[in-house]
């Protein structure tokens, strides 16, 4: 039997299997999309794919995006070439990923557009329905279109997803996607949206709805739930219902999603410009109570100091809208300052109580060292410079980050905010020990390139 590990990737080959060979046709749209929005970049590598006879569409966020008149953050391309084929075509491209290989091709300013060849789930089935179109938009489609709805493959048991790495076809690809306005594929060749999901018609309806059934897909990938939250959160989407009563009922299950991930989404929430409206909605949800406890306690209280940890975040908030988005750990702090000021209340040894309160957050989330030591000499800081002693840390190297975490408090409690001083670079000026280095390496950082996290 061959197994999704036994699928050498860097092979042309595909599995032979039972899968009928007549596909399903989707719903095609024309919509031309202002090319001033997409990278030229990635536009590169769709036209030179389609022009070796290749498929090739843009996937993803990046359509979704697009189709929601904003510049995406990402252009991901997904095609019919193998990743060897990718690679033949691309010289300045590498292959990356050990459990699924994909293609970065490599621009020059360190752009990366990240090539995939159409997977699918080796487990799943699914079922064509009725399609759900855009009332008075053009539609192009040859024959019926259809919608595709997987069909949950086992019902009970455990179903984290650990294989998905096998190659397959564009709906497949499609239908293995999380929202439906992200599992949209657009055609620059043609201007036409290819719709196997319904994604278009929820984009119309501004909602973030599953592909298939919310309680599976979310217990499949639990951090599907903190994804949810994320759109609709930064893109003002409502949640369809049956989605938002399942991270409701699942939200206990991330505490066995992959830790890393977890905390990588909670960065996502706290740096889209939405810090605010996730964060609430976590909170109303039950989700925050599952990942940051402390946190959900503190705000279930309701007291003036929860209210000041709402204005703080609506604060970053607009910050961010002022193209002056502070750093991942200025939010952070900004988030737990409440609680941890609570916590070291009165106590001699701020440093040490910090590190208690810490400690069950690190070890649930994960929280890398460097993050909790920044978090902490930045509350240090606030704390000075709240009480009016800023000229004991005016010439530390944290100074600009803690002024801009004690601005958002001002902000926070209706004072003016402070003068900023010029921001310090990402990463702290100090000497980098052999230990910062293997860890970097561990982490496949240091290549001066731009990286994107990405599930594999
Ligand atoms: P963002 O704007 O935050 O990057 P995104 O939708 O682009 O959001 P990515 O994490 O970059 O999210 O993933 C790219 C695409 O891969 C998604 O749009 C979705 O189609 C698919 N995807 C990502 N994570 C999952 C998941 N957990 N389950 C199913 N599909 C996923
Ligand atoms: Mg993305």
């Amino acid at each position: 039997m061959t197994t999704p590990h036994d699928v050498d990737p860097l092979e042309d080959a595909r599995e032979a299997d039972d899968r009928p060979d007549v596909f399903p046709e989707p719903a095609i749209y024309g919509r031309e999309i202002d090319e001033a929005l997409i990278d030229s970049d990635a536009a590169k590598v769709l036209r030179r794919l389609s022009r070796h006879g290749y498929v090739a569409y843009l996937v993803g966020g990046g359509v979704r995006d697009l189709l929601l008149g904003r510049r995406p953050k990402d252009f991901d391309v997904a095609t019919d070439a193998s990743p060897s084929e990718v690679r033949r075509l691309f010289r300045n491209s590498r292959v990356i990923g050990r459990r699924f290989r994909l293609v970065h091709v490599l621009f020059a300013g360190g752009n990366v557009i990240e090539v995939a060849t159409f997977r699918r789930d080796p487990a799943q089935r699914y079922a064509a329905v009725a399609p759900e179109l855009v009332d008075g938009m053009e539609l192009r489609s040859d024959g019926d279109p259809v919608r595709l709805v997987p069909l949950p493959s086992e019902v009970g048991g455990d179903l984290l997803i650990r294989n998905d790495n096998i190659f397959g076809e564009p709906h497949e690809d499609a239908i293995r996607r999380d929202f439906t306005i992200n599992g949209l594929f657009y055609d620059l060749d043609h201007g036409e949206v290819i719709d196997y999901v319904g994604g278009m018609s929820d984009l119309e309806r501004r909602v973030v709805r599953m592909i298939g059934e919310p309680e599976v897909r979310f217990r499949e990938d639990p951090v599907r739930i903190l994804r949810a939250i994320k759109f609709s959160a930064r893109l003002d989407l409502g949640i369809d219902a049956p989605v938002y009563e399942a991270i409701v009922h699942h939200r206990c299950e991330l505490a066995r999603a992959a830790s890393a991930r977890v905390l990588e989404e909670i960065f996502r929430l706290l740096r889209g410009g939405a810090a605010h409206r996730s964060v609430y909605l976590c909170w109303e949800s039950g989700v925050l109570a599952e990942v940051l406890p402390e946190l959900a306690c503190f705000l279930d209280d309701d007291g003036p100091q929860a209210r000041r940890t709402w204005g703080r975040l609506l604060a970053a908030d607009a910050m961010h809208r002022d193209g002056a988005l502070p750093k991942d750990a200025v939010v952070f702090a900004a988030m737990l300052l409440g609680p941890i000021l609570e916590a070291v209340e009165g106590r001699r040894d701020v440093s040490a109580t910090f590190d208690e309160f810490f400690q069950p957050i690190t070890e649930r989330l994960n929280v890398p060292r460097r993050m909790k030591d920044r978090v902490r000499l930045l509350v240090l800081a606030y704390q000075r410079l709240s009480a009016g002693r800023a000229a004991s840390v005016a010439r530390r190297e944290v100074f600009p980050d803690a002024m801009r975490l004690y601005a958002l408090d001002c902000v926070a409690r209706g004072d003016p905010a402070p003068d900023l001083p010029p921001e310090t670079p990402d990463r702290p000026p100090r000497a980098r020990g052999d230990r910062d280095r293997r860890h970097d390496r561990a982490a496949g950082r240091g290549s001066g390139e731009r990286r994107r996290r990405r599930r594999r």
